[in-house]
């Protein structure tokens, strides 16, 4: 089973988690403001209805709205539809949502066709870290967990990036609950001063994990690391 994005589509941008990581955002308030009209409202939320011209071939993977959260509390519901109706239309294609508020998932769960996979970011398992540094406004990462589990059908992932400081054992449990098909996990590729964990913790958490889903690592040096060797950080795929 591919697991690999093959193209980005973003028929709703923006967002309003205001992740202080987000690399999508500063993207867009920096360069693609200036040079598209797609982003004339920078990162608020939009809806773009030429994108529902867009067609896909089969046997791809299809990564919506990377450029913002389709599921943010933010979006009308009406713009969702739009979504879910289009991609309908491809049912040998594969569409991969990725979002921080998985509770807004439950509200499609009888529109939802089986070509997708429901994945949801949770960085770390303490809800504390988020306050104390100011992570985002997203729900809690106890939420999304919460959220995640109740879901059932789906094929579902989980993306641990960029991961923060963890409890491995609490994650994995976590992990068993949601039964994911398959997780990322990779560190911060841009190195905006997160709570990282360690390297020793991770390899500790990938160790527990394989066991039950598939693991997929993206960046695995801390950027504390990075930044002493001068190591240029690898592009994400993902500002979720
Ligand atoms: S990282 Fe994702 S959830 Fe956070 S602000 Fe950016 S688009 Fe929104």
């Amino acid at each position: 089973m591919f697991h690999k994005v093959t193209v980005t589509w973003n028929p709703v941008t923006g967002c309003m988690h205001n992740c202080r990581y987000c690399w999508a955002r500063k993207l867009v308030e920096s360069r693609l403001r200036k040079i598209t009209r797609k982003y004339k409202l920078g990162f608020l939320p939009n809806i773009h209805y030429y994108e529902f011209k867009r067609k896909f071939k089969a046997n791809t993977l299809v990564f919506v709205s990377d450029m913002g959260d389709l599921f943010g509390y933010f979006i009308p519901k009406e713009w969702i539809l739009r979504v879910i109706a289009h991609i309908k239309q491809f049912p040998r294609t594969t569409f991969l949502f990725l979002t921080k508020n998985p509770h807004r998932y439950l509200e499609f769960l009888d529109l939802f066709p089986e070509n997708v996979i429901l994945g949801a970011t949770i960085e770390t398992t303490d809800d504390k870290l988020y306050w104390k540094h100011d992570i985002s406004f997203a729900p809690l990462p106890s939420e999304r967990y919460k959220a995640m589990k109740e879901i059932n059908g789906f094929r579902k992932m989980i993306s641990i990036e960029p991961v923060l400081d963890f409890d491995p054992y609490v994650f994995d449990d976590w992990i068993r609950d949601i039964e994911p098909e398959f997780i990322y996990i990779g560190y911060d590729n841009y190195c905006n001063g997160l709570p990282e964990p360690p390297v020793m913790k991770v390899f500790e958490l990938i160790d527990l994990v394989k066991y039950h889903t598939r693991v997929y690592t993206k960046t695995l040096t801390p950027c504390s690391y990075r930044k002493n060797k001068g190591a240029i950080p690898v592009a994400a795929f993902s500002p979720n």
